[in-house]
């Protein structure tokens, strides 16, 4: 005798075709819970400036030096005095010297005079313009030049200091190191900084049905992507990553994963097991290592996220679908991440785009879609999704430019309308 299961929507857990989940917790609410228990890694370490790309930083940058060190020319052309300025017509000025940039001038310029001068060179004492050099006209002999009425006092000169004056902050602790922020260290002559000590991140994928590159597959089974994409997602953020490897679903198995993950890591990641299958058994194995704080998220894709912890270790526990993880990661591992490593940034900035596209949603969720951002016949931004959304779709995520962020009240988007909008790369 078979027993009928009735579809009672009151009596079960939310399935992954329902959007609205009474057991969710919004993404600000599941923000501020991750936010609450994470303390920031105090322990700094001294690095050579060129280690220092997306590091934090340990302590706040004064500078020792005017950056510029001295008055310098903007251009190449022939430094004067503005007093020698023609009121009217024309005034013929004496070269009387060259400033190269490494090699100064260094007597004084006196009325009637000027010097010839390069992008960079130091300006001589008297000279406080520079002529850029299309702007005169040069004598036969070469000695002379000839400006008028039209040049500007003051012009082309970089002033000491103009950058960065001494004593002046120039980088404060909790700063990300971008490219430029390495060039500007350089430029006050740092060699070594204080950064907070790298975060240690473990993670593992589960699921029987994995197999590693180089390995066969068989009938059902599947490659596993999700910890090479945490292993470039972690890479940009420059922590120390402890790959674990795959895991299958079997409870000693992930027992023993979870202990040595909490032995060795600060952080870590799981990705799989987390939803309501027979072989779900994350949850099981954190509620007996650790605590849970969520599970459940009121997001698509993501939805059965949990969040918690192993005494010492932060624990996210990622759904198995490829763009779940990069969708998760990016909203809730990675701030979580950066509040812990002392990272004083902001989270990502959403931007308000006109949708090219229609794009379907039922309330209940806040969506991350995957979107093309860019520029219509008309030079408009607009965006469009990047065809179908399912959450194992990876190639979404791959022709992507951005996300497309959608309300939990959202009931859709109509070609025209304005929608939030996460653009993934900055420069700088
Ligand atoms: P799960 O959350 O374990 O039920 O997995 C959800 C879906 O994601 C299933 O179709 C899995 O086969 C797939 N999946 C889980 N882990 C991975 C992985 N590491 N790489 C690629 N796909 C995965
Ligand atoms: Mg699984």
């Amino acid at each position: 005798m078979y027993k009928i299961m009735k579809n009672n929507k009151a009596s079960r857990d939310a399935s992954c075709m329902d959007d609205f989940d009474k057991n969710s917790i919004t993404t600000d609410q599941a923000l501020k819970r991750i936010f609450n228990t994470i303390s920031p890694i105090t322990k700094s370490e001294i690095i050579s400036i060129r280690e220092g790309l997306n590091r934090i930083l340990g302590e706040n940058i004064k500078s020792q030096i005017n950056v510029p060190s001295s008055r310098n020319s903007a251009m190449d052309g022939y430094a004067i005095n503005k007093v020698d300025i023609p009121k009217e017509k024309t005034n013929v000025l004496k070269i009387i010297g060259k400033s190269l940039a490494g090699s100064p001038f260094i007597k004084p310029i006196k009325k009637g005079e000027c010097v010839r001068i390069m992008t960079g060179a130091v300006m001589p004492h008297g000279a406080d313009t520079v002529v850029i050099q299309e702007h005169v006209s040069i004598s036969n002999t070469n000695t002379e030049i000839i400006i008028d009425k039209n040049t500007k006092p003051e012009a082309n000169v970089r002033h000491a200091g103009e950058d960065i004056s001494v004593g002046e902050i120039v980088l404060r602790k909790g700063k990300s190191l971008t490219p430029a922020d390495i060039g500007l260290l350089a430029s006050l002559g740092l060699s070594q900084i204080s950064v907070i000590r790298r975060l240690k991140v473990a993670f593992f994928s589960t699921g029987n049905e994995l197999r590693s590159i180089g390995e066969e597959l068989t009938d059902g089974e599947i490659y596993d992507s999700n910890r090479y994409t945490l292993h470039a997602m972690l890479s940009r953020l420059n922590v120390e990553i402890i790959d674990l490897g795959v895991v299958k679903d079997n409870k000693n198995l992930l027992a023993k994963a979870f202990n040595e993950a909490g032995e060795r890591a600060d952080l870590l990641i799981t990705s799989g097991g987390v939803s309501v299958g027979e072989a779900d058994y994350v949850k099981d194995i954190l509620s007996d290592h650790g605590d849970i704080n969520f599970w459940k998220v009121a997001i698509k894709p993501g939805r059965p996220l949990i969040f918690g912890n192993l005494s010492n270790t932060l624990f996210f526990g990622l759904p198995g679908n490829p763009v779940s993880v990069m969708v998760t990661f990016y909203q809730f591992v990675q701030p979580a991440i950066k509040k812990l490593s002392g990272d004083i940034s902001d989270l990502p900035l959403t931007i308000k785009v006109s949708s090219a596209s229609k794009l379907k949603k039922k309330p209940g969720r806040v969506e991350f879609q995957r979107g093309i951002i860019e520029k219509d016949n008309n030079n408009k931004i607009t965006v469009r999704k990047t065809g179908p959304q399912g959450s194992g779709i990876l190639s979404s995520m791959s022709d992507a430019n951005c996300f497309i962020v959608l309300p939990l009240d959202s009931k859709g988007v109509e070609p025209g309308d304005l929608v939030d909008v996460q653009i993934f790369n900055g420069i700088i």
